[in-house]
């Protein structure tokens, strides 16, 4: 079969160290028991020829016409189950109803985008397992306090368990891309909803991110605070020195001020 021409505008960088292939379709767990896979950007397929070997039931979604060409012929036995598409816009409740796990090597320039609508579809996706560029893995994985902790890493963190699971170097790439990779593993916690009005919870992260370097009192000061609230201790700190629990405790804070 002829090889699929990496494509730099969809972020085709294609894995070549089997190893790692392996080591990356290992760490799905199967949590919560679900049993579909879906694996976005397969290329050429590294990752899934080891995503077959687990029993999960596979599927495949890529946007490149001409890599879907080479998986189609490359697997009979995903007949069906190979979706040409965007991850980003298609609707895959007719193929996965119910519970699934994301697996892949991810297109690094859209893999915030990916994590937004992992977020959308968390009742849903039980676990996700991935590469990326490994800055963006590290400050999804990283705790409060420390100077990667951002927007994404609280919003995923509410809803996720999240463990970085190694690096990966430029070289096992063909094309090398220009920055080192990380996998990580995110498995889906217990939280079913916030305890408190999300959309002001992710309203508050935003806008405290905003300035990250400035205290809360004054990076928040566009949500307009009362002056009782303004005498709290915790608008003494900054975005990044809260937890997910500190937020919601904030949250509850501020729209009770309103109310009053
Ligand atoms: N998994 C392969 C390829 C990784 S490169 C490997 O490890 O070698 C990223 C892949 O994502 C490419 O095949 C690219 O075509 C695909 N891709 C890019 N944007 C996409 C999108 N929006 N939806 C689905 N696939 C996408």
């Amino acid at each position: 079969m002829q090889k699929v021409k990496p494509k730099k505008h969809l972020g085709q960088h294609f894995l070549t160290d089997l190893h790692i292939a392996e080591q990356i379709a290992q760490s799905v767990k199967g949590h919560k028991g679900a049993q579909k896979v879906l694996e976005i950007g397969p290329g050429m397929g590294v990752l899934t020829d080891f995503l077959l070997q687990s029993k999960l039931d596979l599927y495949l979604v890529e946007i490149d016409r001409e890599s879907v060409a080479y998986l189609t012929q490359k697997y009979p036995q995903l007949a069906g189950k190979i979706i040409e598409g965007d991850f980003l816009k298609h609707d895959f409740r007719q193929v996965l109803p119910d519970q699934y796990i994301i697996a892949g090597n991810f297109p690094y320039n859209i893999s915030s985008q990916i994590f937004f609508r992992v977020l959308q579809e968390r009742d849903q996706v039980t676990e996700v397992v991935c590469m990326l560029q490994k800055e963006v893995a590290k400050r999804i994985a990283s705790p409060k306090g420390n100077k990667d902790y951002g927007i994404l890493s609280v919003f995923l963190q509410a809803f996720y368990d999240i463990e970085f699971l190694f690096s990966v170097p430029p070289e096992v790439f063909n094309p090398p891309p220009k920055v080192h990779s990380g996998v990580i593993r995110l498995t889906r916690n217990e939280v079913k909803n916030l305890d408190c009005d999300e959309k002001l919870f992710f309203r508050i992260v935003k806008q405290g991110f905003n300035n990250r370097r400035k205290t809360l009192r004054n990076s928040l000061k566009p949500l307009g605070l009362s002056d009782e609230l303004k005498s709290e201790a915790i608008l003494d700190k900054r975005a990044e020195q809260l937890s997910v629990a500190d937020f919601v405790s904030l949250t509850h804070k501020i729209a009770l001020s309103w109310n009053q």
